[in-house]
């Protein structure tokens, strides 16, 4: 039987309790406003994505950067990022002004605004996306994902206790209300309650409907990588080429995109659906937790990329170089899949699993702990039990024992393996490296190994692939894995929602991922990393304080 519920009034209502929702949560009801917070999924969900994140933010000369000895600044930042970004739209104006504000936060504010929240980071900074990003800037948070949620999460129950900020779970929203042109609220369905564990997908059985209403809404309903649909729908294929048949999925099913279309539906302006940021190197979770779960491998740079075949990929295709870039060659190629080469020497230093639950000393928080497991010579347990257990992963001492791992894979997925394309491209690579012969991959290595903390941490001295000591030899087989959405709603700097002709959509507001992480887009393009749950934080504050009537401050 369905019921109405009409919700509690407030003035300010965020619909999304992912970083973005919370931040804005936060910062609006600092100001004095009372707060609603809906959320399509229970309270065991609550911070959405961050929760599974690796944590890795993108700041400016920290002071992290500079006790390494790297030079960073922000004008540095500023040529990066717009290379990457490649703004080449008209309606790229308020991504290009949300950039700026935002390189100049990274630079500025934002580690001590972190900072004085508790918010702490491993010593060793990292280097994300080597091709676009001229020094390490991937600033590890201490708790990772859930270290960074931390503060809003305690910021947020001293509001609830005060009853300035009350959730309402399992509702969702499917209607903008509005009146003379102004949003006054939202209304949606009742979801049936929920116990599934924490990122798991929940049910979508309506049990009635509700209405709540505010002089102010904010959406924050985060990306749409977790609805292939739409992620097929809006793939650029005149760029990336055919929408690949086969993905993996690296966001939770509440990643669906549909608060964005009710928007759009609404009279918001959407913009940039083509622009998305997916990743090459996804791998299938033995122990998935949500729908065709994947991971990401964040890789050092001195794995052998092959295709699926088994030719190398050329320069610049090398691992962790240049995502998008990477992407753009596989599909214009029409290669549903590619191929790690590499061993245990390379593997133990070098694999990075993106996520929380996969960097178990991170995520505990415990410094010692976490150098301690990354310095030592084993590899890191959930490394090792994708090794063990991972569906694309073959592991063996012998060379044509791995090649009839591959040729095994290969043939489930109806491709042939050239055995001797494979052959020679470990025994080409060992060769340069035994002969001195120019090879632009360990140009990259060496380039890299320059700065101590990739030394120490993260770039194995260059061996050859063959070499015993260094066994066994490893095949991984990445699959193409969605993450995260770059275009949304058009905001202006202070998180207003604006109309196709330009002018303010009276009373909404959007945050985070939704909002292209800012003026529906401030990474064009490509991103420098990290820069994700930044732009969460950054749009929520302004449309937090902007949303309770507070003038924007930072
Ligand atoms: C595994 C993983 C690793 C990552 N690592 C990093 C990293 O290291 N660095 C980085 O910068 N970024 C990283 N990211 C990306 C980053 O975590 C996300 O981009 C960010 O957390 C998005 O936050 P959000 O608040 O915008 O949206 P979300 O976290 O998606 O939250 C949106 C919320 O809105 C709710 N919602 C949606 N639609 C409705 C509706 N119609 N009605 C009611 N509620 C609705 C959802 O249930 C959800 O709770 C990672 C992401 C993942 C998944």
């Amino acid at each position: 039987m369905n019921t109405t519920v009409r919700e509690r009034s407030a003035d300010v209502l965020v619909v999304g309790a992912g970083l973005a929702g919370l931040v804005a949560a936060c910062e609006a009801a600092d100001a004095g406003a009372q707060v609603l917070v809906l959320d399509q999924e229970g309270e065991q969900n609550l911070g959405g994505q961050a929760f599974w994140s690796l944590g890795g933010l993108f700041l400016v000369n920290s002071s992290e950067q500079r006790r390494l000895g790297i030079r960073d600044s922000l004008e540095l930042a500023r040529e990066d990022w717009h290379r990457a970004a490649n703004f080449d739209r008209p309606e790229d104006e308020w991504g290009k002004r949300w950039a700026e504000a935002y390189l100049e936060w990274a630079a500025g504010r934002k580690r001590e605004w972190l900072a004085q929240q508790g918010v702490s980071w491993f010593p060793v900074v990292g280097w994300a996306e080597r091709g676009l990003n001229s020094v390490p800037r991937f600033h590890l948070t201490m708790g990772s994902g859930p270290g960074i949620l931390a503060p809003f999460i305690r910021r947020i129950q001293v509001h609830q206790r005060a009853r300035r900020v009350t959730f309402a779970f399992r509702r969702r929203v499917s209607q903008l209300l509005i009146e003379g042109g102004a949003v006054i609220g939202v209304s949606g369905e009742v979801l049936e309650e929920s116990t599934v564990q924490r990122g798991e997908r929940s049910s979508r059985v309506v049990v009635g409907d509700f209405e709540a209403r505010a002089s102010s809404t904010i959406l924050a309903g985060g990306g749409i990588g977790g609805n292939l649909e739409l992620v097929r729908r809006a793939w650029p294929t005149e760029r990336l080429g055919p929408v690949p048949e086969d993905m993996i999925v690296g966001v939770p099913h509440h990643v669906d995109g549909l608060l964005g279309q009710v928007a759009a539906q609404s009279g918001a302006r959407s913009i940039n659906p083509d622009r998305m940021w997916h990743y090459t190197e996804g791998i299938r979770n033995y122990a998935p937790i949500w729908p065709m779960h994947g991971i990401r491998v964040l890789p050092g740079p001195s794995s052998l990329w092959l295709a699926p075949g088994g030719e190398r990929l050329p320069a610049p295709h090398y691992p962790g170089v240049d995502t998008l870039g990477t992407l753009q060659y596989l599909g214009q190629h029409q290669y549903p899949y590619s191929w790690f080469v590499l061993n245990r020497a390379i593997i133990r230093k070098e694999f990075a699993l993106s996520g929380s639950e996969q960097n178990p000393d991170l995520t505990g928080g415990s410094l010692l702990n976490t150098i301690l497991t990354r310095l030592g010579n084993r590899v890191q347990a959930p490394v090792q039990a994708f090794m063990d257990k991972g569906a694309d992963f073959v592991v063996s001492d012998d060379l044509g024992k791995l090649l009839d791992g591959m040729e095994r894979l290969n043939t489930e997925a109806g491709v042939p393996l050239d055995r001797a394309a494979v052959e020679q491209a470990v025994r080409g690579r060992d060769q340069a490296l035994l002969t001195g012969r120019p090879d632009a991959q360990l140009a990259l290595i060496d380039k890299a190994r320059r700065f101590t903390s990739e030394k120490i941490l993260r770039v194995t001295p260059p061996a050859p692939l063959l070499s015993p000591k260094n066994g066994p030899l490893i095949a991984v087989k990445l699959n193409i894995l969605t993450r995260k959405s770059l275009g949304g709603l058009q905001t202006n700097l202070n998180g207003q929602v604006l109309r196709p002709d330009g002018e303010v959509f009276a009373g909404l507001y959007a945050a985070g991922e939704i909002a292209g992480f800012g003026g529906g887009g401030y990474h064009g393009y490509r991103a420098l990393e990290g820069t994700f749950l930044g732009g969460c934080l950054f749009s929520g504050l302004r449309a937090g304080q902007a949303a309770a009537g507070k003038e924007v401050k930072l």
